[in-house]
């Protein structure tokens, strides 16, 4: 058995968030610009290393993998890598295979996400209204998610939507979304917009909308109940007393979360980065690369990156400017 990812503040890293692609159909304004220049296709790990990478971490004790993006049902092929996943899962190595999307390619997949051993998924939605859905992701259709959520469903997926709490935008639709997703047994988390990647003129801190205000306002039309889940990672939970609806709301700016940190990040090209909100990354390329036959040196510098990894992160909006702000995309590390 081989020795679990400790990091240097005694925390057990068993959680991998897999960037697979940094492309995407849609161009969220928080996100992307509109013109977005993406990686050289060459750039990209392929679909073999990616397993080998995972692979490696899974073989380290890595119990959960969540594939993300971009928009990682937008990779060619992608479907395979998840068909080899399960592997993982039948063995008890890998306790879930879980996938972030915004929800476009859904209805083409949500039975082979199925029959691969995904049983959960996050579908990102800000707003269930068409208009503003095309505004705020510029190239989404509303109408296609809704298919793909429908199809999600109808395979047997346990859906979470997550949105991203705008001032001004979707404040209109607290309860309204909460309604919808409770008539159709989803639960709901809420995002604080972070001050990720240049993405152009958008005013960040006109878009922040704290979630204590948001969670202020479900306290007025419900009964707001805290519950003590942790994940790990940064949502904090309540249960809506009349709904029975669990809620979440991912607060990284206004609550600080990184003392119980069980995750790591890796992106498309095979960088490791050790926490969303810092530079200081491993390139596990090179040691992938040059010994294909081995994974021993894989994962020597997979350990190596752990016993780096920080202790949290520095984003603060509370001096009105938006100070610790990454130059990263979040399609880049992988949102
Ligand atoms: N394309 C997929 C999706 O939209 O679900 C996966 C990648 S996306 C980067 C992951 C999550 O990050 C989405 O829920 C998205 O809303 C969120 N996100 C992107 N940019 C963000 C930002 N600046 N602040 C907060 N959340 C952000
Ligand atoms: Fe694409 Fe997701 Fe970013 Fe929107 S949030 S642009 S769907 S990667």
């Amino acid at each position: 058995m081989t020795e679990p990812l400790i990091d240097p503040f005694h925390r057990a890293i068993d959680y991998l968030r897999v960037s697979v692609t940094d492309r995407c159909d849609f161009r969220c304004v928080y996100c992307m610009s509109e013109n977005m220049t993406f990686l050289p296709k060459k750039e990209l790990l392929t679909l073999e290393e990616l397993d080998r990478m995972c692979s490696a971490f899974v073989g380290l004790g890595v119990q959960k993998l969540r594939i993300t993006g971009g928009e990682p049902l937008v990779r060619r092929g992608i479907m395979s890598f998840f068909q080899s996943m399960t592997r993982h899962l039948d063995s008890g190595a890998l306790r879930e295979l879980t996938l972030t999307t915004n929800g476009s390619q859904l209805e083409k997949y949500a039975d082979d996400l199925y029959a691969a051993g995904v049983r959960r998924i996050n579908v990102s939605m800000d707003t269930a209204d068409e208009e503003k859905f095309a505004a705020i992701t510029r190239w989404g259709r509303l109408p296609q998610v809704l298919r793909g959520i429908d199809a999600a469903q109808r395979a047997g997926l346990r859906i979470k939507i997550n949105a991203v709490a705008l001032k001004g935008f979707n404040e209109d639709e607290l309860i309204s979304i909460t309604e919808w997703c409770a008539s159709r047994d989803m639960d709901l988390t809420w995002i604080e917009v972070m001050p990720m990647g240049d993405i152009g003129n958008e005013d960040r801190l006109g878009q922040y909308w704290p979630l204590k205000d948001l969670r202020a306002r479900l306290a007025e039309h419900y009964t707001v109940t805290d519950i003590p889940e942790r994940t790990g990672g940064p949502a904090r939970y309540v249960r809506l007393e009349e709904t029975g609806q669990k809620i979440g709301f991912i607060t990284p700016l206004t609550h600080n979360f990184c003392e119980s940190c069980n995750r790591v990040r890796l992106t498309c090209t095979g960088e490791l980065y050790m926490c969303l909100g810092q530079e200081d990354m491993a390139d596990l390329r090179p040691p992938l690369r040059n010994h294909p036959q081995d994974i021993a040196p894989l994962q020597d510098a997979i350990r190596a990156a752990i016993a780096r990894k920080p202790k949290g992160h520095d984003f603060d909006y509370s001096r009105q400017t938006v100070d610790g702000k990454m130059p990263r995309h979040m399609s880049h590390t992988g949102g």
